[in-house]
Formats: C-alpha cells, structure tokens, sequence
C-alpha cells in the first residue's frame, strides 16, 4: 500500500485533512500539492499553516512565488511553481536552505520540476465527479525513503481520520 485517497466533502474535511498533515510533517519536511487550478491547493496550504498554529495569514504565492511564515522552530515555506519558467530558477527561491533552517516546505505545482525537490509526501487534489462544488478527491502518496519509513504510521494516522479513505 502506497497512496492513500481521501473524500473531501467539502472545506471541513479539507480542514481535517490539513490537520492530519500539519501533525505528521516534521522539520525540512516537503509536501508537494498538484491539481488544476482551483482543485484547493494554496486553501489546503493555509489550513495546514494554522493547524500548525501559525497565525500568519497565507496568501497565494501565485506572483512571488515563494512565501514564508513563521518564527523560529516552526516555519513553512510555501511555494508556486506554475509560473516557473526554467528548471534553474527553483535554486533561486531558497527551498533547500529554508528547509536545511528546518522550515517544512509546502510546493503547489511541485510536480513541475520532477524529482528536483527530493523526496516528498505527494497530496493530488481533483474536483469530485459527484458535481458537488465543495467535493475534493486527494490522492495522498510519497516518493522516497524519508516517507517510505514514516508511511505505515502516517497512513494509519489518516485513515483514523478517514475512516473511508481507500489505500491503494
Ligand atoms: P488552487 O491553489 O488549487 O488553485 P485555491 O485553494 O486557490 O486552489 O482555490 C480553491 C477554491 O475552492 C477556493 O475558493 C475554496 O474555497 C474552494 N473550495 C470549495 N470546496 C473546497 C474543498 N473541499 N477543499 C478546498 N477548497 C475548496
Ligand atoms: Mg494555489
């Protein structure tokens, strides 16, 4: 078992999901977030910002491209990568010195730059064919051994949350 999929009804179970996240993820964690626009990514980032009882207040890094948030031990770095326009430009955000500093990274469009990033918990949001507005489908996988050792437990922390979630 790999991957994890999870029905978001609607913005509460996202809230949830944030949660089950921000209470796995340890210090230069990075949690890669993909799916179309508008599938909830950056509301899933701010979510797990708060759940990680940051007060900042998240806003989409969509322009800027990187964000942080934060004070000392506990700080995220989120960032957007759809607008990255080579491969070359991810050294220039500062990723890997922000999570060497322990920040645990959250990447929207993270998938854009292949496996650049290292090893990473994969969270793919996808509208729900049900035709609900507010019903997400989120996928949740890993690459790498970082997650590969920590995964039997963090997949038995969501499905305590999820009882419905399907591991695949
Ligand atoms: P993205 O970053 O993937 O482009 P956003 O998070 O900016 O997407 O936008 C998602 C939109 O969908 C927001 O307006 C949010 O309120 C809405 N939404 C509705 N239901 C959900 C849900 N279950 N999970 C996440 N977002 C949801
Ligand atoms: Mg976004």
């Amino acid at each position: 078992m790999s991957r994890l999929v999870v029905r978001c009804e609607s913005l509460t179970d996202t809230v949830r999901l944030a949660s089950c996240v921000a209470g796995v993820v340890r210090p230069g964690d990075c949690v890669v977030l993909t799916g179309d626009l508008g599938a909830g990514k950056t509301t899933f980032v701010k979510a797990a910002v708060a759940a990680m009882r940051i007060p900042d207040a998240v806003t989409s890094p969509t322009f800027t491209l990187v964000h942080h948030y934060g004070t000392g031990a506990n700080t995220v770095v989120h960032a957007d990568l759809y607008r990255l326009e080579r491969t070359g430009e991810l050294a220039d955000l500062g990723l890997d010195e922000a999570r060497d500093d322990g920040a645990v990274a959250f990447v929207e469009w993270g998938d854009r730059v292949g496996d650049e990033l290292g090893d990473v918990l994969v969270l793919t949001f996808a509208l729900d064919d049900s035709g609900s507005d507010t019903a997400r489908r989120v996928t949740v996988s890993y690459r790498g051994e970082r997650w590969q050792r920590r995964w039997t437990g963090i997949s038995s922390a969501f499905l305590g949350e999820f009882a419905d979630a399907v591991a695949q």
